[in-house]
């Protein structure tokens, strides 16, 4: 797909598509260089998974690592910019923000304006004029249409881990909409995502020790897929908390399978969910939420002292 023609009519997104290079592409740049192997490192550690494939009939006893290599796209396929395009052809995201931002900060100043010297009409005109433009749309319908309802469906929007090569792609439009409606700096949303993806990368094709991976992952249930990745974000942002408003943030607008892994935490402790992921990345068929939920229950009791010898 050629992002290039600018044939899309919201504004938005015609001068992020226009303006990337020059105004984005730095930010998230830094973003990977900052983030990448931190991430790697945290999740090979939590999980005990390496991408490292070690099959020694294929390699000749050598070690071959597995790459994950990250792109940075507009879109994914231009699912956003269309369905922004459907709902929103004319809406200014950041006019409409700013707006919002402006009447916000002139409540206040009101009472100011009624000053026999002050040019009240004039004031009056112009917050006429603002209200009229933040009025247009309500921010929570907004969120909910372009994001929440894509994330009940399964969508990935912000990123994609593509399993067929284990690459990961994160998409800047959605990525910078967002993060302008929220008020949020996309850097640090660029970082959460990435974990997430890279997430899905090491609970599938990270090795444990046998050299084994996640041979059924096309298969897994969504819920259990999704809130693994979930799951080890958060996992993630706790270590790294200068992250957590931009995870909380997103957390806010997701639904459906990006909310399973809430039940988990801090129900369970981090190593019963990596004994339960490694268990059921060994299972034939795909477990199914309840299923996968029933082994978070079985691998905690296994792992905990019985209760007469803790007295
Ligand atoms: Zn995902």
């Amino acid at each position: 797909m050629n992002y290039h023609h600018y044939d899309y009519s919201n504004p938005t997104s015609q001068r992020i598509l226009q303006e990337f290079e020059h105004r984005h592409a730095s930010v998230f740049e830094q973003a990977k260089t900052r983030w990448n192997v931190r991430t790697r490192e945290f999740l090979r550690e939590i999980i005990r998974v390496r991408l490292l494939d070690s099959g020694p009939e294929l390699y000749g006893g050598k070690a071959a690592p597995i790459p994950v290599a990250i792109s940075l796209r507009p879109d994914n396929n231009g699912q956003f910019l269309r369905l922004v395009d459907a709902y929103y052809p004319r809406l200014d995201f950041l006019e409409f923000i700013r707006m919002r931002a402006f009447l916000d900060a002139a409540a206040p100043v009101q009472p100011d304006f009624q000053h026999p010297e002050a040019p009240t009409e004039a004031f009056a005109a112009t917050l006429d004029y603002a209200r009229q433009v933040a009025g247009r749309f309500q921010l929570e319908e907004v969120i909910s249409t372009l994001f929440t309802q894509m994330f009940q469906e399964g969508n990935d929007v912000f990123g994609s881990y593509l399993l067929r090569d284990s690459r990961i792609e994160l998409y800047y439009v959605p990525l910078l909409v967002f993060a302008t409606l929220r008020q949020i700096d996309p850097a640090a949303l660029y970082a959460v995502v990435l974990a997430h993806e890279l997430a899905h990368a090491y609970t599938h094709v990270g090795r444990d020790i046998d050299g084994r991976y996640w041979q059924g992952f096309a298969h897994a249930d969504l819920y259990v897929a999704e809130g693994l990745a979930q799951y080890y974000t958060e996992r993630f942002v706790q270590h790294y908390p200068e992250l957590e408003p931009a995870y909380r943030t997103l957390l806010a607008a997701q639904s459906g399978p990006y909310l399973a892994h809430l039940a988990w935490h801090p129900r369970y402790d981090h190593e019963t969910v990596r004994r339960t992921l490694i268990e059921t990345r060994r299972h034939p068929q795909p477990l199914s939420l309840p299923e996968f939920e029933a082994h978070l229950v079985r691998t905690q009791r296994g792992s905990t002292v019985p209760v007469a010898q803790t007295i």
